[in-house]
């Protein structure tokens, strides 16, 4: 074989990268999968049926690009939201992480950083550094209070924040995000990948905030994970400019029927969202009798500190529940490579038989008293 040397060829911002980690994908059935924050039941069975649809009979379709900007959906996302938008002030992508990579390549480079607060979404750091930008971490104030003068004078172009807040569940208020938009000089993208879980969105500060981009996505709230559908709210400018960078054909002709129909049905999303509030709160009320240290959740997950029946907690504690919990075959996420969330555990709201194995198998585990 001819000799290459292919670290050689590798541009500098990738030699050094760490690929972000997503949670385990298990292929094979019967887990219970609290892990990676899907909806967990299926989507509105309009959805489906709009699949089906536009597969037809003969599949013929299919050889066709899908439509390249997505109007359908930009005008979908506009109308569900209301507040006077339009399809101007939508971008529709291949997942949020889609419009996140793009929000990086179109707002950072090497002069033009990043910020985000840590903990946060641990894919902004890797796509900065993909830029080739800097990324600047700010870490919370004490019981995760938000350092609005640190956001504001950290100098950075771009700022990350999201909420609810992931890992951490916690909700801010909008009041906090008017601060941040008000200070912050660059651009502000709020995450709202699990808004649909908390009582307000800040998409309704789109009209008085040219430096605003909200970031949604159908993977958390809609049960459409395995479809890719996210979407960028802004001002008209922005997405213009958001249109430059992203992929042509950027979403595939079933992601784009799926997410119309199922933006449609808000009344079914609103009654199974609310099962997973009351699974929730359920899954609250018994971390309270166990006296486990978690953070009050505004999202589809609870981020909680395990501690043994002799009150003995950390890393290592965590990392036993986390396996105790893989031998009964259920999937939590477990972060032991970030220091600051190392002696905790992400669980995700499944439904109530879910969350019936996962309390089961955590008084057994309770029950095995170890130092
Ligand atoms: N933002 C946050 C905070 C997330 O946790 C995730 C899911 N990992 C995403 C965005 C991306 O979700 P998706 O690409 O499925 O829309």
């Amino acid at each position: 074989m001819k000799k290459f040397e292919l670290e050689k060829f590798v541009s500098a911002s990738v030699a050094s990268l760490s690929a972000y980690v997503p949670g385990e994908q298990p292929q094979e059935r019967g887990w219970v999968k609290l892990n990676t924050n899907e909806f967990p039941y299926p989507p509105s069975h309009k959805a489906a049926e709009a699949v089906m649809s536009e597969i037809g009979g003969d599949a013929g379709k299919l050889r066709l690009y899908p439509d390249p900007i997505s109007a359908n959906l930009r005008a979908g996302v506009a109308k569900y939201f209301g507040c006077g938008l339009t399809s101007e002030n939508v971008i529709a992508t291949n997942g949020s992480d889609d419009l996140l990579n793009i929000v990086v390549r179109a707002f950072s480079d090497e002069k033009k950083s990043v910020a985000a607060l840590d903990p946060s979404y641990s894919l902004y750091p890797v796509l900065t550094q993909m830029q080739g930008a800097e990324f600047i971490e700010i870490a919370f104030d004490k019981g995760l209070e938000i350092p609005f003068e640190k956001i504001a004078n950290c100098g950075a172009n771009l700022f990350f924040m999201t909420n609810p807040n992931a890992p951490t569940a916690k909700g801010f208020s909008k009041i906090d995000i008017i601060k941040i938009l008000e200070n912050f000089k660059g651009i502000v993208v709020v995450d709202e990948a699990y808004a649909p879980f908390s009582d307000w969105t800040a998409v309704e500060l789109v009209a008085n905030y040219p430096n605003l981009i909200v970031a949604g996505t159908m993977s958390k709230g809609w049960g459409l994970a395995g479809m890719r559908v996210g979407w960028g709210i802004a001002n008209k400018a922005i997405i213009g400019i958001l249109d430059r960078v992203r992929d042509s054909y950027n979403l595939d002709r079933l992601a784009q029927v799926s997410a119309v129909a199922a933006l449609k049905d808000k009344s079914y999303y609103e009654n199974f969202r609310a099962k997973v509030i009351e699974s929730r709160q359920d899954l609250e009320n018994f971390l309270v009798k166990l006296g486990w240290d978690f953070v009050k959740s505004s999202a589809n997950f609870i981020f909680v500190r395990p501690a043994r029946a002799n009150g003995k907690s950390g890393v290592a504690v965590a990392k036993d529940l986390f396996e105790f919990l893989k031998g009964g075959k259920i999937l939590v996420r477990y972060f032991p490579k970030i220091a600051n969330i190392a002696d905790g555990l992400r669980v995700t709201i499944g439904t109530p038989t879910q969350m019936k194995k996962f309390k089961n198998r955590v008084l057994e585990w309770l029950a095995t008293e170890k130092e």
